[in-house]
């Protein structure tokens, strides 16, 4: 074949993949190149070159701003006329924005009241996944329950249910991102998760707080409806509490709680699509949150302190006044958390008030740790022996070794967070000699061998036959 013909052939298969690009396309919306509002919302858009549009009131304000003018611009020193060919590179790659369907088109009701699971069959689900904090996951399935027969009904009538944002308070690899994460999944809603420490006050440096609704728009693949039932999980909450004794203004902390009480609410928000803040570049679309979840977690390393306080200062007062160290040893102290102790920590009265549903979760203990490395559906354990499985090796670990796991990870006093490092860290010999040997029938992990006293326990593929036949 000469150059011309592949050549030929080359523009032919351009033109056909442009034609699938915009079968694709259809379900995007041009925005305007100059206020950033999709077509749905200034009617229709006027196509200049190379792929800019421009909404009719932009290109009229645009024609009265040079016809009030009785200035020539060509002769202001400096002034020169957009070259739309210069623009081209300027654009980001996807202009566009998801359409919101039209209301009529929608399917009679996406979300069936009667499909939503009861609350009993969202705890079993959290069951198979989350060890231990049994409140925290009963709490978290009736207001999700509620939250999702609220949005099915959309009732907007005198009796309005409340929404149910949640505020949750535990230390640190307890597992409240974990929670919420497997609660989206086992939901299959989109969920963002956002870092309170990154959020500023819009124009200083960091994210505005409009970007965690982009972060939960990129998750929904940038459909907006699907993102207007999402979850939003907003975890370090407490890093955003009021600054004490602060002369400047607080940009970081309680402006960004004043900030969020919008979204929190609900309310049509201007979200820019792709990007941590708006900015000329990026186009906007906008999200209701009304039916969008909020839940906000945090460890709150010193709300004990101000618990305390509060205990100790109610029980002197009287006759029946009680020691003043009576609490400090008083295990799940943060379970006594009332909306005042929130408040003396530095969270401002509308923030609290619009998060009514506040529980703690447990701080783990060392049984807790041993369930955690054995039990969950997708255990750090079965993961494990389902690699060395594939190369006919069984795995196992005895009891002594789980508590020595379990030890280790305490004395980290990062909860559950330290447990894969620690096995990850012992491991990676046994992972590395095991497939040396085909020999080699089972493993077995003992506390020695995690104490660094002594080695696993290696039986051969003969003796395991000569058990099996006994
Ligand atoms: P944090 O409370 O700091 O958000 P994470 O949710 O990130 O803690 O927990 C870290 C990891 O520990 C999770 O990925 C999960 O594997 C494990 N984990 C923590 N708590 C539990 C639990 N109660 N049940 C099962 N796994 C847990």
């Amino acid at each position: 074949m000469d150059e011309k013909d592949y050549l030929e052939e080359v523009e032919v298969e351009d033109t056909k993949d442009s034609e699938d690009k915009d079968d694709r396309d259809s379900d995007y919306e041009e925005v305007c190149f100059l206020c950033h509002r999709p077509e749905s919302k200034t009617g229709k858009l006027i196509n200049l070159a190379k792929g800019i549009c421009i909404c009719s009131e932009c290109m009229q304000k645009t024609m009265d701003t040079f016809q009030n003018s009785s200035q020539d611009f060509s002769k202001i020193p400096g002034f020169s006329f957009i070259n739309l060919a210069d623009l081209q590179n300027m654009i980001p790659q996807r202009q566009k924005v998801k359409k919101k369907k039209p209301k009529e088109e929608q399917p009679a009701k996406e979300l069936d009241i009667r499909s939503i699971p009861a609350p009993h069959k969202i705890k079993a689900s959290l069951d198979e996944y989350v060890i231990g904090q049994e409140h925290a996951k009963k709490v978290v399935s009736v207001a999700v329950y509620n939250h999702y027969k609220r949005v099915a009904t959309g009732t907007q009538d005198e009796i309005e249910i409340e929404k149910s944002n949640m505020l949750m308070i535990g230390p640190t690899g307890s597992g409240k991102t974990y929670l919420v994460k497997t609660l989206a999944r086992l939901l299959d809603v989109p969920l963002a998760i956002a870092d309170a420490t990154s959020l500023t006050e819009a124009g200083y440096i960091g994210d505005d707080i409009e970007s965690v609704l982009s972060k939960l728009l990129a998750a929904a693949d940038n459909d907006v409806e699907k993102a207007e039932r999402g979850i939003v999980f907003i975890d370090e909450i407490d890093k955003i509490a009021k600054k004490k004794d602060t002369h400047h203004r607080d940009v970081s902390g309680e402006s960004v709680q004043q900030g969020m009480l919008k979204l929190l609410e609900g309310a049509e928000i201007e979200v820019p699509v792709g990007a941590n803040s708006k900015n000329a570049m990026v186009p906007l679309t906008t999200i209701n949150t009304r039916n969008i979840l909020f839940i906000c977690g945090g460890a709150f390393p010193d709300l004990e302190n101000v618990i305390k306080e509060r205990l100790n200062k109610k029980s002197s007062m009287g006759f029946q006044a009680d020691l003043k160290d009576k609490y400090d040893k008083e295990p799940n102290l943060l379970s006594k958390v009332t909306v005042e102790d929130l408040r003396n920590f530095g969270m401002i009265p509308e923030f609290l008030g619009r998060m009514p549903i506040v529980f703690t979760l447990e701080s783990l203990t060392k049984e807790m740790l041993v369930r955690i490395l054995k039990e969950p559906k997708n255990a750090i354990l079965k993961q494990y022996q389902k690699l060395l499985a594939l190369d006919e090796v069984q795995l196992e670990f005895n009891d002594g070794a789980l508590e020595a796991i379990a030890d280790k990870a305490m004395e980290k006093d990062t909860g559950a967070r330290a447990l894969r490092a620690i096995i990850e860290e012992f491991m990676l010999d046994i992972m590395y000699e095991i497939p040396k040997d085909d020999n080699i029938g089972r493993v077995t992990i003992t506390r020695e061998y995690i104490e660094h006293t002594g080695g696993p326990v290696i039986t051969m593929r003969g003796v395991l036959a000569l058990e099996g036949q006994g």
